[in-house]
């Protein structure tokens, strides 16, 4: 089994310090494979930017330091995070950013980083038009998907706890948005996660 590990923004306590220094020894697992999630979200937290901000240069560092790509939460917060990511120190990390729900013009920003995208079952949503066309827009080969579960479950199943077998549900309405089919994209998705997380492909 394969793992991440990080303090998610929305996660913070007064014990950051010890658990920034607990994260960086576990971080060192070989089955952790990767930094996050970390980021900021201005959404449900924005009194502790500072704090926010902090941590995630911490995650950022220690991705850099051990080679780990970082798997990045954003809401509401896409100008700061992109900013501490293009910040000197973080000009060698590598990594995604997860549930992506901006526009074209931040998907272009990530993208010249060398970043991945990942999309969730938010893109099945009614009122998701903007992030339909970023996903349009996203070269495939920095395309991932994901199910967040058990948040943000796609449609047809919304009202139920999402699973990540509703994956199909996003990798069907992706194939449908692209007009492509579906073994091209399993198969260009999972060489990216390869890619991504520096793993040899099994097959
Ligand atoms: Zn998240």
């Amino acid at each position: 089994m394969l793992f991440s590990c990080g303090i998610h923004p929305l996660y913070l306590d007064k014990n950051n310090k010890i658990n920034l220094k607990f994260l960086k020894k576990l971080a060192q697992e070989n089955d952790v494979i990767a930094l996050g999630e970390t980021g900021l979200d201005y959404y449900y937290q924005k009194k502790n930017k500072k704090e926010q901000k902090y941590v995630f240069r911490k995650h950022i560092q220690t991705s850099i330091k051990l080679n780990k790509p970082l798997i990045v939460h954003t809401r509401e917060s896409i100008d700061d995070t992109l900013s501490i990511l293009k910040e000197t120190e973080s000009k060698t990390c590598k990594g995604i950013i997860h549930s992506f729900t901006g526009n074209i013009s931040s998907a272009k920003k990530i993208l010249d980083m060398g970043f991945y995208i990942s999309f969730s079952g938010i893109i099945t949503f009614k009122n998701a038009d903007e992030i339909r066309k970023t996903a349009k827009y996203i070269p495939l080969d920095r395309l991932l998907i994901e199910t967040d579960s058990p948040y943000l479950t796609p449609v047809p199943k919304r009202g139920k706890e999402n699973q990540p077998s509703y994956l199909k549900y996003i990798a069907d309405y992706i194939v449908k948005l692209r007009k492509i089919n579906m073994e091209y994209f399993t198969e260009i998705t999972q060489k990216n996660f390869y890619k991504l997380f520096q793993l040899k492909d099994k097959k």
